[in-house]
């Protein structure tokens, strides 16, 4: 075949073409079938889907149809779509069929290429899902591959944002499903917090194609969708505490700027490194502080400050710099915290302000007082645990609103509309409507920004995509950029990636790079180029990394009178509209790096003449797949194309990561004011600088997953549970449950070393009665009774009883409902509870990580230590309110009612990374002679407890 013989590679033949040449036969075969299918009539074609299925049933396997089945999907296209998969597309759909990632430039037909994978593992009936990064894009591909499937005799379902749970539920019983990652995880977690079987919308996960996989599994890996309900404390803590947290920005940002005068004056004195020191300080002050910033232009200065930052973080001497702050701004890391300075400010007069009581000295001390009664002991105790809580949420609101104040820009990170506070997404450059930041951030930066502060949320359940999708049975995606990813698909997701030829040869231009000293020059530079192809007419896409440089660049057209699109989230619905025309003669388009990716950019008549589409970016991002995608725009099928980047020292990367070796190289190269300069080396340095970034970022998902591993089991089971409890009969269940509650209460009121005598029976009565709403008299007790045996006995009669005494009562299907209802309501109060507990674990751990503790061990060890907390908390309570129910019906009723009430918020975390710990409860323990909860079967002071 044509495309395998590429010269350059032949000696060698890497695994790609290993790859490649491995699937030709099986090209050739569905090849080979063509002129048989092309001979059917339509309703032979069609009467193979069910021809297949009985095959399979019959014991064939899928990958014995495949060829077949996708011979007739070509056909089906081509006499429905007039569109006949050329041989590549059929190679990336075996690539897809394999549970691998197939890489398919840009216009290369990857929609049509699923539907070949798609209609073959639809076949065994249990569904395929094809994910799309917007409504939009699920919805025109349901659409227009829709017709294909229909034509062979498939069903086809799309979900979309507005649709009840019924449409979902047909959408979802659909062979075929289109929808976006957010409404599949989403779906999935709703359906877990369901109270019966019979309203969950989806089916198993069994099959999945991602497209565009890249945008999906590794730019949102890291963001967990969560849905969260509201919790009533803590707005009054950010409307509170901006006015000082506002001031004391304002009075570090003077700071910074006297740093910045300082640092000029020893400069002026040839005091090289005390100038340094004092830019460190303006650094750890203000990164984002314009005069901090014009002044870090300067390639000495840079290299100044980096010097001090190495001295000092070498001799451990940062305290001194920060001593003189009130907070401190880490800007790689993005924390920021308040130091002693700061703090004290804030609490004025009030010592206690930041104190955290500790909770097990001081709930020690309440139990020993004897002079208080058993009520008073239980209120204080009460008061500890409040004012901790409430200092706790305090102290995480006044880290939040310093965050919002140093760290996020306004237009740049979010933007202010209609009292609203929009998240701007950090890849697309896109808004995200109804989207907030977690853990408070949000609400952080309303407060800073004088909007109305929302409720803030508490999680009722989450998963990130990365373990969503983790749980299909087979997974596979497609996309234009996956191979520089690949290391991170295959360790991560298992995911092979496969780069498929095009189609016709690639032609596109892509010019080096381009270096202007300041940010000014280079977009003057960029309006030029500009205004050359447009009196041309050759059309023009410009991509920017944010809105802000959006519509300065447009300003800057305006002035010079060329007419333009400004493509960003403002005006979301025409962006696939706006796309599709920028390949026309005269059209210059300016968009957010990833606007209106998936729509395909055809060139208008003349274009091609002209050399096509040329692409301009504005910025490198941080990692090179991104550049890759705004290039792949042009060139697409053949097209003549080009592309260049101009760059500017100013740029977020380049300052952050690459300044001095740039600079350096600069230098050596000999870049003159004012004189752009163009160099291989410097493309190397800058992409040099990707790699580390790219490297960096994997590091810190790999991390994350590492941590959400270990709620993903406890998530994994605590569902499998709960869907147990949807469809199985609880009775059982619950009356273990009993048995084990009366066990455990007898053991722990009566000592089995003690004499019978010393028993405290009175506190058993209680908590019996507590447990069971049963009031039992022990006092006159037979002699038989006395045992620990006898007392088991005893109670659980009185308790089976009182359960038989209900259940006649209600009737056995409302006992039945209240049994499942019960045992639901507190599974998922307990499950959310645990949520925060792990959140606080930890926060809690990141502390602990100075003192030599691997602390991913001791996540594992204190999570599962709190689960199995929780597990024995779920049987107490689910009990207690069984056995408190009084009138089944009403009550019943009131329950589901409840339930279905309740406000929920769905939305994507992210606010919480990178956040200074926090200190935080420590987790309570399990017994050293417990059974360890890691289902070792070995004690817990022989095993985790060690
Ligand atoms: P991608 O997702 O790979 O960027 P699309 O699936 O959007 O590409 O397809 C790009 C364009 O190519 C579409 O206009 C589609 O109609 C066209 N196309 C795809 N496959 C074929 C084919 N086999 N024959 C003709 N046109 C095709
Ligand atoms: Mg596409």
């Amino acid at each position: 075949m044509l495309f395998l013989t590429n010269p350059l590679k032949k000696v060698f033949g890497t695994k790609n073409d290993r790859e490649l040449r491995r699937l030709a036969p099986v090209v050739d075969e569905v090849n080979a079938l063509e002129s048989k299918m092309r001979a059917l009539s339509d309703e032979e074609l069609a009467s193979c889907t069910p021809r297949f299925r009985e095959q399979l049933d019959d014991g064939a396997s899928l990958d014995e149809i495949l060829p077949e089945a996708f011979a007739v999907v070509r056909e089906a296209s081509a006499r429905t779509l007039g569109m006949r998969p050329f041989d590549v597309q059929v190679i990336g759909g075996i690539v897809l069929h394999e549970g691998k990632i197939a890489e398919m430039k840009t216009g290369e037909g990857k929609t049509l290429a699923a539907t070949m994978p798609v209609y073959l593992n639809a076949l065994p009936g249990r569904g395929v899902h094809v994910v799309t990064v917007n409504d939009y894009l699920a919805r025109r591909d349901a659409e227009w591959m829709g017709a294909i499937y229909k034509f062979l005799g498939l069903s086809v379902g799309v979900i979309l944002n507005h649709l009840n749970d019924r449409e979902r539920q047909l959408a979802y019983g659909s062979d075929v499903t289109y929808g976006t990652n957010n409404e599949f995880g989403f779906d999935y977690l709703r359906d877990n917090m369901k109270f019966r079987r019979e309203d969950c919308v989806q089916r198993e996960l069994f099959y999945a194609i991602v497209d565009e996989v890249d945008s999906i599994l590794i730019d949102e890996a890291r963001t967990p969708l969560i849905i969260s309900g509201p919790v009533e404390y803590s707005i009054k803590d950010y409307e509170k505490l901006r006015a000082p947290v506002a001031s004391l920005f304002q009075r570090q940002q003077k700071q910074a700027s006297q740093f910045i005068g300082q640092a000029r004056k020893l400069l002026g004195e040839d005091r090289e490194y005390e100038a340094g020191e004092m830019l460190l300080r303006a650094h750890r002050a203000a990164p984002k502080h314009p005069e901090v910033l014009e002044v870090l232009e300067d390639g000495r200065m840079r290299k100044l400050l980096k010097e001090a930052e190495q001295d000092y973080s070498l001799a451990k001497r940062m305290p001194e710099v920060d001593e003189s702050l009130c907070y401190v701004v880490e800007e790689r890391e993005r924390n920021v915290y308040p130091t002693e300075r700061g703090k004290d400010i804030i609490a004025r007069n009030d010592q206690g302000f930041f104190v955290l009581p500790e909770l097990e000295v001081e709930t020690e001390r309440i139990n020993q007082d004897p002079s208080l009664a058993p009520e008073e002991k239980a209120k204080k105790r009460q008061q500890v645990r409040a004012e901790y809580e409430m200092k706790l949420t305090r102290n995480h609101a006044i880290n939040q609103l310093l965050k919002a104040f140093a760290l996020f820009g306004k237009d740049v990170d979010y933007v202010v509309k209609d009292g609203q506070i929009l998240i701007v997404d950090e890849f697309t450059g896109r808004l995200l409507p109804g989207r907030r930041y977690s853990d408070g951030l949000h609400q952080a930066l309303e407060a800073k920004e004088g909007v109305k502060v929302a409720q803030e949320n508490q999680t009722l359940a989450t998963v990130t995509f990365q373990n969503y999708f983790r749980m299909y049975e087979k997974l596979a995606g497609m996309t234009g950029t996956a191979d520089t990813e690949a290391p991170e698909f295959a360790k991560i997701y298992k995911l092979d990636v496969v780069v498929i030829p095009t189609n016709k040869k690639m032609i596109r231009k892509d010019y080096s790079d381009v270096i202007y000293k300041t940010e000014r020059e280079k977009f003057k530079a960029v309006v030029e180029e500009i205004q050359e192809l447009d009196r041309m007419g050759r059309p023009v896409l410009v991509g920017t990394v944010s809105i802000e440089k959006s519509e300065r660049l447009s300003k800057m057209l305006i002035k010079q009178g060329i007419k333009h699109s400004v493509l960003n989230a403002k005006n979301h619905e025409k962006e696939a509209e706006i796309v599709a025309r920028a390949g026309q003669r005269g059209s210059v388009t300016i968009s957010t790096n990833m606007a209106g990716r998936g729509t395909d950019i055809v060139l208008g008549p003349g274009v091609v003449e002209m050399g096509g589409l040329h692409i301009i970016g504005t910025e490198r991002h941080e990692a090179r797949r991104i550049d890759n995608q705004l290039r792949g725009r042009s060139g697409r099928q053949g097209d003549p194309g080009s592309s260049r980047f101009y760059l500017s020292l100013e740029d977020d990367l380049m300052r952050i990561f690459a300044a001095d070796r740039i600079a350096g190289l600069m230098e050596r190269v000999g870049m003159e004011e004012d004189e752009p300069i163009e160099h291989g080396l410097i493309s190397k340095a800058i992409e040099n600088a990707q790699k580390r970034v790219e490297a960096q970022n994997f590091n810190v998902r790999k991390q994350l997953l590492e941590y959400d591993d270990v709620m993903n089991q406890q998530r994994e089971m605590i569902y499998e549970q709960r869907l147990q409890a949807l469809e199985d009969d609880l009775q059982p269940v619950i009356l273990d449950m009993i048995e084990d509650m009366v066990a455990e209460l007898v053991d722990t009121h009566c000592d089995e070393e003690a004499a019978a005598e010393e028993w405290n029976l009175r506190a058993l009565e209680d908590a019996f009665f507590s447990q069971f709403s049963i009031a039992v008299s022990l006092k006159g007790a037979e002699d038989e009774h006395l045992t620990r045996e006898g007392l088991r006995e005893f109670l659980l009669e009185k308790a089976n009883r009182a359960y038989a005494d209900k259940e006649k009562e209600w009737g056995p299907q409302i006992t039945r409902d209240l049994e499942r209802m019960v045992t639901l309501q507190t599974v998922d109060h307990f499950w959310r509870e645990h949520l925060l507990a792990m959140d606080q674990i930890k926060e809690g751990i990141g502390l602990r990580s100075y003192a030599q503790v691997n602390p991913l061990i001791e996540y594992k060890r204190e999570g599962l230590a709190v689960f199995q907390e929780m597990v024995d908390r779920i049987k107490r309570e689910a009990i207690r309110m069984f056995f408190r129910v009084q009138v089944a019906r009403k009550e019943a009723e009131e329950l589901e009612a409840a339930q279905e009430q309740q406000p929920v918020y769905l939305s994507h975390g992210g606010g919480a990374e990178g956040a200074k710990p926090q200190p935080t409860k420590r987790a309570s323990k399990v017994g050293r002679n417990e059974p360890c909860p890691c289902g070792s079967g070995k004690k817990y002071k022989k095993c985790c407890g060690r």
